[in-house]
């Protein structure tokens, strides 16, 4: 076995990777059609609970992660739902489950919420991130492996 076969990931790695993300036996995200991703390995680019399990693979090696929700977007919060009349809403907006929405408060802070139920004079909002209280099935293969730069490690994130 040559050395760079050998190389597996560490702190400060530029990991090269592509995964499928399912929930509940469904394909949520991939890396399919638009390239594996690349992020800095320690520098909690990724969720905590993937990055501790990317440490020691190889270039060409495949795992799959299982990753709990409070090591994944947390648990959901039951106070983060908010009940609001219909007739707040503009037009435009489609009142249906599922749709996203940004609210913004009185101090400019924008907040990421989706319909979460519709009623008869009411749509119920949900605050949390959409995959809260999620298990998390991701399916990763590490394809390429390097060093951060200074500056890369600096900045926390990749440059290419
Ligand atoms: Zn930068």
């Amino acid at each position: 076995m040559s050395d760079s076969e050998k190389r597996v990931v560490r702190d400060n790695d530029v990991v090269s990777m592509e995964y499928t993300l399912k929930v509940d036996g469904e394909v949520v995200d991939s890396s399919e059609g638009h390239g594996p991703i690349k992020y800095i390995q320690g520098q909690h680019n990724i969720i905590p609970g993937l990055e501790k399990e990317i440490y020691g693979m190889a270039v060409g090696d495949e795992k799959t992660v299982e990753v709990s929700p409070a090591e994944g977007y947390g648990e959901e919060d039951p106070n983060a739902f908010v009940e609001v009349p219909k007739s707040e809403f503009p037009p435009e907006i489609p009142l249906e489950v599922g749709t996203p929405l940004q609210l913004r408060d009185n101090s400019g802070q924008v907040f990421d919420a989706y319909i979460a139920e519709v009623r008869d004079d009411t749509v119920v909002l949900n605050f949390n991130h959409p995959l809260a209280g999620k298990t998390l099935v991701f399916d990763v293969k590490v394809v390429g492996i390097r060093e951060a730069t200074p500056e890369e490690i600096e900045h926390g994130h990749v440059h290419e």
